[in-house]
């Protein structure tokens, strides 16, 4: 392998809403660098379906979307987090729409702008979406953008391994070049983590696969606090099949009306919460979580069947074409549906900058844990975090890039110590053996008792897999490998810290909350 290093005043690692939303605002002032682990496109943005919550109805207010947000929260959103991203709703939509983003109007007689849905734990309408593809529509256009600019430089198939740091400042990263196989240093005076969450950490997830949460473990190994880890959200319906990779299928279907039916086709969620279907995710999740344990059945049944063909088809129609090529036709019959882990509402603990812990390194997006989600994420908000948090991001590193030190130089990545790995399956058995311990002990129901049979299997898997890392060349497999160790490690420690049932967090052993003491965030710092 070889060596070479880049520099570029700004490293933005990530290309999806929030580290390309960030590129563009910069790049007018300042050299951008983008590193993007695959694709450009390959992220959790390009799939999201249900769209970008913002107060644009005449009967909504910014005070409902603040009090949604933080009922949903659980008394862990911080408030002035929330009002900050929602007072900012209404002129992030208008960048987007500046940029070329096409959410399709309505005619002028219809009295309002824009068709908006209704999800889970929103009292009004005010998702604003492009048809069921608004990710794509959102990701598409940043892209090109981002393509045009000539002060963006992209560096695809590029995986970050570690950020550098000198006298407690972040000066760059080493960076995998996976097409030639080579380590480079990437030096900046300013470095953003824009990675995504860490779905993969889990055996059923809706994320795709570069969420392996590699800005949580870089950040952690730089010395940055980590918050609120046990509070995974699993999405309650992703298609049943064995080809569909945990295809989502939205929340948008239940705000149109669809219900979820037992294997009887009987109805259950008004059993659970008296907003049925349109409770909050968790609520819905656990809910199909003990319906399924109860029948022993590996699914649930989702029906939209009795709006009508030409109201599906017109409302989800990729929805409907990625289910008619497994096999079901949603305007006819119910689908089988099953609960994945969807998004990950931890992170690398932010201010309203989006600063972190280290000077000159900065955390926006799912990656982050600003506060806005506190123990649960509304539906649709985190697309409207990533756009707000790159604004202001983009505002304090504008400011603050003049007055930056000099670069020092950096060492080149050392691997003279290292030999070509000897047993690739050293490799994938340990990554299929985290995702499922996870899945069965660190899920939608815990128990003191489970997390402690997962805490004790991650640390000899640990043990295991640092010792690999040190001694073999590295490689993205091995790279993602380590990060996902240390995640699920972080989500264990933070589930056992966590002495009661709140949001996300939900133990057979404390199923309420502790009404004993205030809502406290759960917040880890490396040593
Ligand atoms: C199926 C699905 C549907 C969703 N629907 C909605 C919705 O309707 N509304 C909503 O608000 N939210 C939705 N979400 C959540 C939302 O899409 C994400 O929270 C948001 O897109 C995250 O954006 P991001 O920029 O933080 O990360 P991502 O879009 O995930 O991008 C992460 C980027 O980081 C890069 N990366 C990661 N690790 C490395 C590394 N080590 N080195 C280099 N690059 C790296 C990746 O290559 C990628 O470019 C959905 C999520 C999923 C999975």
């Amino acid at each position: 392998m070889t060596i070479d290093q880049h520099q570029s005043d700004v490293l933005i690692i990530g290309s999806g809403a929030s580290g390309l939303s960030l590129a563009l605002q910069l790049a007018g002032h300042a050299h951008v660098a983008v590193i993007s682990k695959a694709d450009v496109k390959e992220g959790a943005t390009f799939y999201a379906q249900g769209g970008v919550s913002a107060v644009l109805d005449a009967e909504d207010s910014v005070e409902s979307h603040i009090n949604d947000t933080i009922d949903t929260g659980c008394g862990l959103c911080k408030s002035d987090v929330v009002e900050f991203v929602v007072e900012n709703g209404r002129k992030s939509i208008g960048w987007l729409i500046d940029l070329g983003v096409n959410f399709p109007r309505l005619p002028e007689s219809d009295g309002q702008e824009f068709h908006l849905h209704q999800e889970g734990g929103h009292s009004h309408r005010r998702v604003l979406h492009a048809a069921d593809s608004t990710g794509k529509a959102i990701e598409s256009t940043l892209e090109n953008r981002t393509r045009a600019h000539s002060n963006i430089e992209l560096f695809e198939f590029h995986t970050s391994l570690d950020l550098i740091s000198r006298d407690g400042r972040c000066v760059g990263a080493y960076v995998y070049d996976q097409v030639n196989d080579r380590v480079r240093v990437f030096r900046s005076r300013c470095t953003v983590l824009a990675t995504g969450g860490a779905g993969k950490v889990y055996l059923y997830t809706s994320n795709p696969d570069i969420c392996t949460g590699d800005g949580i473990a870089m950040a952690w190994r730089a010395g940055c606090r980590v918050a609120n880890m046990e509070f995974v959200q699993f999405h309650p319906t992703c298609l049943y099949h064995q080809e569909a990779k945990s295809f989502l299928i939205s929340e948008a279907l239940r705000g149109e009306g669809a219900q979820l039916l037992l294997p009887d086709g009987s109805r259950f969620m008004e059993k659970f919460d008296a907003r049925g279907e349109l409770a909050p995710r968790d609520v819905v999740a656990r809910a199909i979580d003990h319906e399924m344990k109860r029948l022993g059945s590996d699914y649930v049944y989702l029906d939209i069947s009795h709006r009508g063909e030409d109201f599906v088809i017109d409302h989800f129609p990729a929805i409907y074409a990625r289910c008619i090529q497994y096999g079901f036709d949603l305007t006819r019959e119910a689908i089988p549906v099953v609960p994945a882990a969807h998004y990950t509402c931890g992170g690398v603990v932010i201010d309203k900058n989006g600063r972190t812990d280290v000077e000159a390194l900065y955390a926006i997006g799912e990656v982050s844990y600003s506060g806005l989600h506190g123990a649960n994420r509304m539906a649709s908000n985190s697309l409207l975090e990533c756009v707000v948090f790159a604004h202001a991001a983009y505002k304090d590193i504008r400011r603050n890039l003049d007055h930056a030190a000099p670069l020092p130089s950096l060492p080149e990545w050392d691997e003279s110590q290292v030999a070509d790995s000897d047993e690739e399956v050293v490799v994938s058995h340990n990554w299929d053996e985290i995702r499922r311990f996870m899945w069965d002990y660190v899920g939608i129901v815990r128990t003191d008792k489970r997390l402690q049979r997962a805490k004790h299997r991650i640390r000899l898997l640990q043990d295991e897999i640092y010792e690999y890392y040190g001694n073999f060349r590295i490689n993205n497999d091995l790279i993602e490998l380590r990060n996902l160790s240390l995640v699920a490690d972080l989500i264990i420690e933070s589930a056992l810290r966590r002495k009661e049932s709140r949001g996300l967090h939900y133990t057979l052993d404390y199923p309420a909350p502790d009404p004993g003491v205030p809502a406290r965030d759960t917040v880890l710092q490396p040593e």
